[in-house]
């Protein structure tokens, strides 16, 4: 049975609280790989520097092996420009001035997963890249914002959905948000468009990964013969921004946060 279908599982509040130590992991990873930012850097140093940070806080990356056309093979994916989302890190990948770079990376620590991910530039961007990472953003907390008790998903959706659409970008129908817990994909499936009022209903205990994934020319993507790195099917630029988050009696709480 695929993870979409499964029951949904709520998480206590110890259980929440070791996710947030998961996510504060997550969110050192991403602060340490984003000073690398710059020309020259190559997208496997990268994965070795968020190996090492892993390491350091004794957690790994449930990505490292994820099951996939071959199991994936490191701990983080680095995307540049047209790749949106499952690049594999290569000592022969180069970032160069311009350049948007998506890092998305898990943490496995006591037993629970916290998935975030996070698009910057490379020295100075054009207009249209810098506003195509200003939306991604964007649409994410407009989506963290709906994640309240007695929402539904389709609420979260539907947000992003139209944060993106209505300023003239584009949303995959392939690649969706998930729940996530002891698992990296647990239910529910949480796409980037649907309609208010469907799905299920958010309630305290609740934990979502919630990952808008936006291309500028296109909502079609495919897949690179690595049979893992997903590109916009026209190349034009992409953009990926993801937290783990946790629905609680009150307001949203980010948990992929230091
Ligand atoms: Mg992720
Ligand atoms: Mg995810």
């Amino acid at each position: 049975m695929s993870w979409a279908k499964r029951k949904v599982q709520i998480k206590n509040p110890a259980e929440v609280e070791i996710m947030r130590e998961a996510g504060r992991i997550n969110a050192t990873v991403h602060a340490t790989v984003r000073e690398m930012l710059v020309p020259g850097t190559t997208t496997a140093e990268m994965n070795d520097v968020a190996e090492e940070v892993l390491r350091k806080h004794n957690a790994i990356s449930p990505f490292k092996n994820y099951p996939g056309p071959y199991p994936y093979p490191a701990s983080i994916t680095v995307c540049i420009n047209e790749e949106l989302v499952h690049g594999i890190p290569s000592s022969k990948r180069k970032l160069k001035e311009g350049d948007i770079v998506s890092v998305d990376c898990g943490t496995l620590f006591g037993g629970f997963v916290a998935d975030s991910a996070f698009s910057a530039g490379v020295g100075k961007l054009s207009k249209r890249a810098q506003k195509l990472l200003d939306v991604t953003e964007g649409a994410l907390m407009a989506g963290i914002d709906k994640m309240r008790p007695g929402n539904k998903t389709g609420d979260v959706s539907a947000a992003i959905q139209k944060y993106v659409e209505s300023r003239g970008f584009y949303l995959t129908r392939e690649y969706t948000g998930h729940g996530v817990g002891r698992k990296m994909h647990e239910a529910p499936q949480v796409p980037n468009y649907g309609t208010a009022g469907r799905g299920l209903v958010l309630r305290p205990g609740v934990t979502i990964a919630l990952e808008p994934m936006v291309l500028v020319g296109t909502a079609q993507t495919k897949v690179l013969a690595d049979q893992w790195t997903v590109v916009s099917a026209d190349r034009s630029l992409t953009a990926h921004h993801e937290h783990t988050i946790a629905v609680t009696e009150g307001k949203p709480l980010i948990l992929t946060v230091l």
